[in-house]
């Protein structure tokens, strides 16, 4: 009995293990979150599966912790996660036949993962260690019914097996618990490191390393041009409201170059009061009327201090320069900046591609 219960929560772990090396991979390579569901659901769906094979002898009854996994996913994913799983093991166990295969399904598999989705629904997943525990013998108690019901002598059958079962159910629930937890909290620690690695903390938009990073791999699938973009008289703007005020706009003029055509543009601060875009366009006066909708934007948008004054318009100036097939980065921005001190040079709010 004991090395069938161990063999239970070895799956349960390995499966745990396989889902984290997914979702690392996933924030490594960004892969898509359809892929990552799909791989997730298989993964556990394999483990409940694997369950089947493994069950835990308890006097003449066969067990297994299938219930754990499946409720699991409930409490923390909800309906997308947990219905393909609960179709898919469910049609598995139907298949492998025997008496026990529908009380198996709805009471071992169907029944508690309801109870687990209706806490979802509620709850979300904001789960305490008392309100698992109390979750977990209930699911207990559910997956254990068949035993009172359908055996002659029930209740006498469950007293016997309550202990084992119980102490089996909590302790694979909370080893899941557990090491899920450590590793969510692992990961978002990663995903906050590489924020902080990659994107300018005042406006969140890319850093240079993180933009040259992109734009070298995005220039072998498309035509870019490089915009380097510069706020007209900035300085007066801290002097007249503060520096505090000069950062709000900061990260107002982000928002509105983030939100511009994020399909074609890539935006990265560049220090200061200065920003850099990549604009993917083969065609320079696709690229000009797109910078100067920008132009436009911002001459439009209205800016407020902290106390909420009415900051006179706040314009930018812009050069754009084309990433040539030979050319470095380097050589982009260079000329992108030339063409902006030309927009600097005569009057500002303006936009300039060539000479
Ligand atoms: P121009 O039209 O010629 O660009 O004039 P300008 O005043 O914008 O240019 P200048 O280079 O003289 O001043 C840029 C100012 O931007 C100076 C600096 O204090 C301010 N600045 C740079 N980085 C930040 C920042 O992160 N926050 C705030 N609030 N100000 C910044
Ligand atoms: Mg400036
Ligand atoms: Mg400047």
């Amino acid at each position: 009995m004991i090395q069938s219960i161990l063999s239970n929560i070895a799956l349960l772990l390995i499966m745990h293990l396989s889902i984290q090396r997914l979702y690392f991979e996933k924030l490594k390579n960004d892969l898509s979150d359809s892929f990552t569901r799909f791989f997730h659901i298989l993964l556990t769906s394999l483990a409940i599966i694997a369950m089947f094979y493994v069950p835990i002898f308890i006097g003449e009854y066969r067990f297994d912790l299938r219930t754990i996994p499946i409720t699991y996913v409930a409490l923390l994913h909800g309906p997308p996660f947990t219905i393909p799983i609960l179709a898919v093991t469910s049609i598995w166990r139907f298949m492998m036949g025997g008496p026990g295969a529908l009380p198996g399904i709805v009471f071992g598999l169907a029944l508690p993962t309801l109870l687990a989705l209706i806490h979802y629904s509620l709850q979300k997943h904001n789960i305490t260690n008392l309100k698992f525990f109390f979750l977990y013998s209930l699911f207990w108690i559910i997956s254990d019914l068949p035993i009172i019901f359908l055996v002659p002598n029930g209740l006498e059958a469950f007293k016997d097996i309550a202990v084992p079962r119980f102490l089996s159910f909590q302790i694979g629930a909370y080893i899941l618990h557990y090491f899920v937890q450590s590793s969510r909290h692992q990961h978002q620690l990663v995903e906050q490191l590489k924020t902080y690695a990659d994107r300018d903390p005042l406006t969140g938009l890319y850093n240079m390393r993180k933009f040259a990073e992109i734009i070298s791999e995005l220039r072998s699938k498309t035509p870019l041009y490089i915009v380097m973009l510069d706020l007209d008289f900035f300085k007066k703007i801290n002097d007249t409201y503060g520096h505090r005020c000069g950062d709000k706009v900061l990260k107002e003029v982000a928002e509105i170059l983030q939100n511009a055509d994020p399909k074609k543009i890539v935006a990265g601060r560049y220090g200061g009061e200065e920003f850099i875009l990549s604009i993917a366009s083969s065609n320079k006066n696709d690229a000009m009327e797109i910078v100067e909708a920008i132009r436009h934007q911002m001459e439009e948008h209205h800016f407020y201090s902290l106390d909420g004054q009415l900051i006179n318009t706040i314009t930018i100036s812009a050069g754009i320069a084309p990433l040539k097939e030979h050319w470095g980065i380097e050589a982009a921005i260079e000329l992108a900046d030339y063409y902006l001190y030309i927009a600097k040079e005569t009057g500002r709010n303006r936009v300039v591609a060539d000479l």
